[in-house]
């Protein structure tokens, strides 16, 4: 699309926040007539809305033809209205299909694109360079592997960014003044479903389990979302061995002729597979010959695992081998050599709060995994050590716990329970693991994360490990799932300072 084709277009962006105000400045940018609607009308809202319309009215384009730079109008409280004239809307990646908004538009036969669309048609415009996506959804384990992914291809020479839900916005990424090679996509459910043209070169889903099925509507429609981003793709659909949803999902979809399934797994791989063998890391997907060939990637030991102080903490999660072989598979078939995919897992450093290694107190290792904000990404970090004192609850988002305290139950030395949902946890531990003593807090304010540690500490004896794994959202008890990390990580130093 040229830039020509948008001055004087009148879009409608739904939402003012973190995609809609960029949004908004990108198409007034462009020349196109831009009203933004949201259903909030607070002060706050109010505050965003002035300075985007005086922004707009501060960069009109004095030159430019008919509507060029026409400014920014911001409509507060009816965001289910379309506006006169709407000839594209452009939406938060949240807002659910279901909203009065989206059904306006199908009946005056106005396409809605959201944030990933917007950027998507806009890569390459006038000119520009089009690099190529690698992206990655799944249910957890996204931003990981986007960003080992974004090291491989890095330490390949390649000039790469990771974006999506992190860093560099998908936007700034297309438009900005970079000339990227390649970039590492995280995409979430929410993007994929207003995303119908993006073609993906590869792209992996790494695992499928219900989550946000309020906004979806049902598990068919969530996984149909996540599978949209094989659609198109190029080169190679990568998908979980141990999953059968995400091999499905490949089947499916309409790739181009020659494109091919690929498959990671933490066993000995197959033929069209990357997998583990003997502690190494290796690829049968893009060798010469897959049937009779194998070739050797990285050591299980250069995936760095995560610790606060930089020191050593141990052996990987099994999770993140899986995250490392779903980035070593994007990394492959964009062409990267195998040293690369060795360096660029020995040059990344996770984000805080994902298994997160930060101290260990008489000889119990205390781990942060704030991030484990449900139940399936909490059942993969309790599959990671042996035997667990387990700090969890929060808000469960509906969720049930009987199948992970099911599969975690043998590993627990004990469970130390708060926040507003913490009665689901204990009955179901009540239920499948009556023998693990339970310590209920029976608090849900800010302040309670000291106490949780010093009772996880408690019921530990040395070579155990406490882990925060919540399964539960945070916002009940702290203002997000970082800041809960944080208030553990403290508590942990002060109850190391107070036993040195
Ligand atoms: P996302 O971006 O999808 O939320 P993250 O990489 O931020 O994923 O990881 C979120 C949490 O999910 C981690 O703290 C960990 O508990 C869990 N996790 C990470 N990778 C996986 C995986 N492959 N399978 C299951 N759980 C995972």
């Amino acid at each position: 699309m040229s830039t020509r084709d948008w001055r004087g277009k009148h879009v409608t962006v739904a939402g003012l926040g973190v995609s809609g105000i960029p949004a908004a400045r990108v198409l007034h940018g462009l020349g196109a007539v831009v009203t933004v609607v949201d259903d909030g009308d607070d002060e706050r809202a109010r505050a965003q809305a002035a300075e985007l319309e005086s922004w707009a009215a501060a960069h009109r384009d004095p030159n430019g033809e008919d509507g060029g730079g026409a400014g920014i109008t911001v409509r507060l409280g009816d965001g289910d209205t379309l506006p006169e004239g709407t000839e594209l809307v452009v939406t938060a990646p949240g807002w659910k299909p279901g909203k009065p908004l989206f059904a306006a538009a199908a009946e005056a036969g106005v396409e809605v694109w959201g944030d990933v669309e917007l950027a998507w048609r806009l890569r390459g415009t006038d000119g520009g360079r089009a690099a190529p996506w690698l992206a990655v959804t799944g249910t957890n384990g996204k931003t990981t592997t986007v960003r080992m992914l974004a090291a491989i291809l890095a330490a390949a020479g390649l000039k790469t960014t990771a974006v999506g839900n992190i860093g560099v916005s998908l936007l700034d990424a297309v438009l900005g003044g970079e000339e990227y090679d390649v970039l590492a996509v995280e995409l979430s459910s929410y993007q994929l479903h207003w995303a119908p043209s993006l073609r993906a070169h590869s792209a992996a889903v790494l695992n499928l389990a219900p989550d946000h099925l309020d906004w979806h509507g049902s598990m068919e429609a969530y996984a149909a979302d996540k599978g949209r981003v094989y659609e198109g793709n190029t080169v190679a659909c990568v998908y979980n061995a141990a999953d059968p949803a995400t091999e499905a999902l490949v089947r499916e979809a309409d790739v181009v002729e020659g494109c091919r399934a690929v498959g990671f797994t933490l066993g000995t791989p197959g033929p069209s597979q990357l997998g583990v063998v003997d502690g190494i890391l290796v690829d049968r997907a893009f060798v010469e010959n897959r049937q009779k060939q194998a070739q050797e990637l990285a050591e299980v030991s250069d995936i760095a695992a995560s610790s606060s102080r930089g020191t050593s903490a141990g052996p990987p999660a099994p999770h993140n081998i899986a995250n490392a072989l779903a980035a070593a598979a994007l990394a492959r078939a964009f062409g990267v050599p195998a040293a690369a995919v060795r360096d660029g897992l020995r040059a990344f450093r996770p984000d805080p709060h994902r298994i997160e290694y930060v101290d260990e107190v008489d000889g119990v290792a205390y781990v942060d995994d704030s991030k484990a904000t449900n139940t399936h990404a909490a059942e993969a970090s309790l599959a990671a050590y042996e035997p667990i004192v387990w700090i969890a609850g929060g808000l469960a988002k509906g969720a049930t716990f009987d199948e992970i305290v099911g599969k975690s139950a043998k590993r627990l030395r004990g469970a130390v329970l708060m926040g507003a949902d913490r009665a689901l946890i204990a009955e179901a531990l009540a239920r499948h693991a009556p023998e693990v003593p339970v310590v209920d807090l029976d608090r849900t304010d800010t302040g309670a994360m000291p106490a949780a540690v010093r009772e996880a500490a408690r019921l530990a004896r040395p070579g155990d490990t406490v882990l925060l794994a919540p399964a539960c959202a945070s916002m009940d008890m702290f203002a997000n799932y970082n800041k809960r990390g944080e208030a553990f990580a403290d508590a942990v130093r002060a109850l190391a300072a107070e036993r040195a």
